[in-house]
Order: structure tokens, then C-alpha cells, then sequence
């Protein structure tokens, strides 16, 4: 296998205290969350104690002044050990990201230090009923009155919905210019005017509280507003490959991981007086999936390489999206036909994998919508 070469032994050793907190703090419960819908709020104070949200964020501002490569262990182990409940990712590398890019001085200094506690949950609220891909066809508003927005409208399939204290919200500031009316705001959770709609059922991410969020003439400051006004289309842009980037880092880790559960089954499990892991078939489709893994890791870890020299544009991540979650979808199905009908049991995390894994296709923007972006990229954006 060709060495990966990000990581020195100060990230080992953060790698093993994350793997070790996730054993002990998140994989014995999380069967009992999927059936409560979410993880218990206090989940996120001792994640902020253990280190474990929000490590870029510099010290000026409560962090531990690390940098992405941190976060990107904290996805790989969340992957690695099926904790698809916790939406730390969205926290630290989406809504915390948001504001420590485009936040104001007083911004960061107000909210980065409880985010890394765990203090402050965030959200990130760009999806409505009426879409999610078409991000400038948006309708929630936010009408200027004095030094306030005065907020209306609807989110949905908001990731920790249920437990966020705060939400970077995607809001029309001048609904005729088009992307150009785009602004984002951080909506505090506790002003009149916001309302949490129904935690959604979902048939996978089931400990994930994915949410409706209602804005009823919610009045918020001017000052809660990341960056310019009309600037927030552009912002989500920039910080969509990063979002990108951080699922197919995940993606990855379960890929390795399911491949790991399935030749650990396959070497065990018998049929026709021999191991499972004796047939030519199981050996010829483990290699080609091992190759088509490696060979994505690679180019993901070179994305990862990209980003950390902000050099990382929107078609690399998107590549790196496609080509990832595609392959998790392909991994995690035909892996689960060697493990025949135990494969269908939710007893086994191979089960669990393949329900968690549908939702690659869709979320942080759809395999349709990364192809129209690589295509633009291509052919040029004007057709
Ligand atoms: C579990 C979960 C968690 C989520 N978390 C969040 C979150 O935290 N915050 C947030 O803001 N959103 C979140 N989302 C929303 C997610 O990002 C959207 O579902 C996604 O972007 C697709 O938007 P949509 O569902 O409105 O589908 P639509 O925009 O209605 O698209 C439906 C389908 O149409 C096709 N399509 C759309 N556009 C094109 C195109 N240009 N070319 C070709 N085909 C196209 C695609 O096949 C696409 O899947 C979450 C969703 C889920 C299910």
C-alpha cells in the first residue's frame, strides 16, 4: 500500500485519543441514539473537552491552534468507527470554518471560544423545501429595519437542528439580485421568531437530529451578518469545497474500514467446505475495491495537501466528492454481499454502513450537481 504522507506523530497520538474517546464516549451508546433520533446534548461538552471540536481554531480565540489535518483525523475516526450521529464535521468544518473565514473580530472572539467547548452548538441552514441544489432560488428573507434583519422563511434537512445554539443562515438580503442578494446571518436559537420544526425520520443517519427551522419575523442585528452584505452566495461557494473535501475524508475512512470488516468475515465465514475469502471472486472483487480505494485515497489526500495551502478549488473538491462517495456507495454494496444474510442485519455494522451510506449521493450538494460543476470546468460555463 503506497504510505500516506500528511501525518507526523503528533497526529498519531491526537488520532489515538480521538479513537479512544469515540470507543468509550460514543460507539457503546449509539444504537440507543438512533433510537432516540440524536445524541444526548452533553456528548457535545465532553467532545469539546476531549479536544475534539473545532482544532483549527487559533488560540486567539479559545482553540487549540492546530490545523485542518486535525479535523481531518476527527472525520477519518468518526468514519472509521460508524459514528454517523455526531455532527461534529458540520460544526467545526462547516459553521465554525464560516466563522473563523468571514466572521468580524467580535464575531470569532464571541462565538469560536464556546464552539470549541462545546458550549455552543452550530448549524448550518442553507436547504429549504422548495430546494436545496439551487441555492439562489431561496426565499427565506431578511428585510433590513434599522440596525436589525428582520427574518422570514423556512430550512430544512438542517443538520443539529434539534440541539444548535447558534445557525449560519443563507438569507435573501435583495431577492432581485439574484446570487448577489445572498447573505449569511448567525441566528442566535433562543430569539423570538425561531422556531424548531419536527427532528426528520430519516431511514439512515438515524442518531443525526437532521431538523426544520422556522424564522418568524425573527429580528437578529445587523452585526450578527458574516461579511458583506450580498456576499453570502460567494462565501457558501468557497466554503462548499471545503464541506466537500471533509465528506470525502470521511468517505474514505469507511471505505478502509468496511474493506477491513470484509476480509475479517470473509476469512472466518465458511460455505462449500472453505472460507468465503478462498473463492476467486471474493479475492479478485476485495482487490479491485482495494485498488479503486487506494487509488481515491491518494488524490483525496492530495486534496487535503491542496487545502491546507488554500490552493483547493471548487472542481478538485467537487472530484474528490463524487469520486469518494461514489465509491463508498459501490464499497459498502458489495461488500455486504459477502457477508450474505448477515449482511441485512443491523447487528452488523456492515448493515449500518449501507443505510448511512446513501445519503453520499445527495447531501453537500448532489452527484448530479458535482458533474455540472466538473463539466463547467470542462466545456466552460455557458451552454
Ligand atoms: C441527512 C441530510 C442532512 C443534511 N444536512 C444539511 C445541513 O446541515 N444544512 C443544509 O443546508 N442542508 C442540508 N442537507 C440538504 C442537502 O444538502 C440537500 O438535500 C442537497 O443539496 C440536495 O438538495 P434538495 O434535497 O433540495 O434536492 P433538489 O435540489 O430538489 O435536487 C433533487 C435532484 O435533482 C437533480 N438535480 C438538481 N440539480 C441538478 C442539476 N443542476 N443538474 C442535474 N441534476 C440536478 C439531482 O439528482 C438531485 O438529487 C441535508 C440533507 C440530508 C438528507
Amino acid at each position: 500500500m503506497i504510505p500516506r504522507t500528511l501525518f507526523n506523530d503528533d497526529h498519531q497520538m491526537f488520532r489515538d485519543a480521538a479513537r479512544r474517546f469515540i470507543a468509550e464516549q460514543i460507539t457503546p451508546f449509539h444504537g440507543e441514539w438512533e433510537k432516540v433520533g440524536m445524541v444526548p446534548r452533553e456528548l457535545w461538552n465532553k467532545a469539546g473537552e476531549a479536544g475534539l471540536l473545532c482544532p483549527n481554531v487559533p488560540e486567539a480565540y479559545g482553540g487549540p491552534g492546530a490545523n485542518f489535518l486535525y479535523n481531518v483525523v476527527i472525520a477519518e475516526e468518526l468514519g472509521r468507527a460508524g459514528a454517523t450521529g455526531p455532527g461534529f464535521t458540520v460544526h467545526s468544518d462547516m459553521v465554525a470554518s464560516y466563522i473563523l473565514s468571514f466572521g468580524s473580530e467580535e464575531q470569532k472572539k464571541q462565538w469560536l471560544p464556546k464552539m470549541v467547548s462545546g458550549e455552543v452548538v452550530g448549524a448550518l441552514g442553507l436547504t429549504e423545501p422548495g430546494g436545496g441544489s439551487d441555492l439562489k432560488a431561496m426565499r427565506t428573507r431578511a428585510e433590513r429595519d434599522g440596525d436589525h434583519y428582520v427574518i422570514n422563511g423556512q430550512k430544512t434537512y438542517i443538520s443539529n437542528g434539534q440541539l444548535c445554539d447558534i445557525v449560519v443562515l443563507a438569507c435573501k438580503t435583495d431577492p432581485s439580485a439574484g446570487a448577489k442578494g445572498v447573505s449569511l446571518i448567525i441566528v442566535e436559537t433562543d430569539r423570538p421568531g425561531f422556531e424548531r420544526g419536527r427532528r426528520l425520520e430519516k431511514f439512515g443517519l438515524k442518531a443525526q437530529d437532521t431538523s426544520e427551522l422556522f424564522f418568524n419575523n425573527c429580528r437578529v442585528p445587523v452585526a450578527n451578518r458574516l461579511g458583506e452584505e450580498g456576499m453570502g452566495f460567494k462565501m457558501a461557494m468557497h466554503k462548499l469545497a471545503h464541506e466537500r473535501l471533509i465528506i470525502s475524508v470521511n468517505a474514505m475512512a469507511v471505505c478502509e474500514a468496511v474493506l477491513e470488516w470484509t476480509v475479517a468475515y470473509t476469512k472466518e465465514r465458511k460455505a462449500f467446505g472453505q472460507a468465503i475469502a478462498e473463492f476467486q471472486n471474493t479475492r479478485f472483487k476485495i482487490a479491485e475495491l482495494t485498488a479503486q480505494v487506494q487509488s481515491a485515497r491518494v488524490f483525496v489526500d492530495r486534496c487535503v495537501e491542496l487545502s491546507l495551502d488554500n490552493k483547493l478549488d471548487s472542481t478538485d473538491a467537487a472530484m474528490a466528492k463524487i469520486v469518494a462517495c461514489e465509491l463508498q456507495c459501490k464499497v459498502v454494496d458489495e461488500c455486504l454481499q459477502f457477508f450474505g444474510g448477515y449482511g441485512y442485519m443491523l447487528e452488523y455494522p456492515i448493515a449500518h454502513a449501507y443505510i448511512d451510506t446513501r445519503i453520499r449521493r445527495i447531501a453537500g450538494g448532489s452527484a448530479e450537481v458535482m458533474r455540472e460543476i466538473i463539466s463547467r470546468k470542462i466545456f466552460g460555463a455557458e451552454r
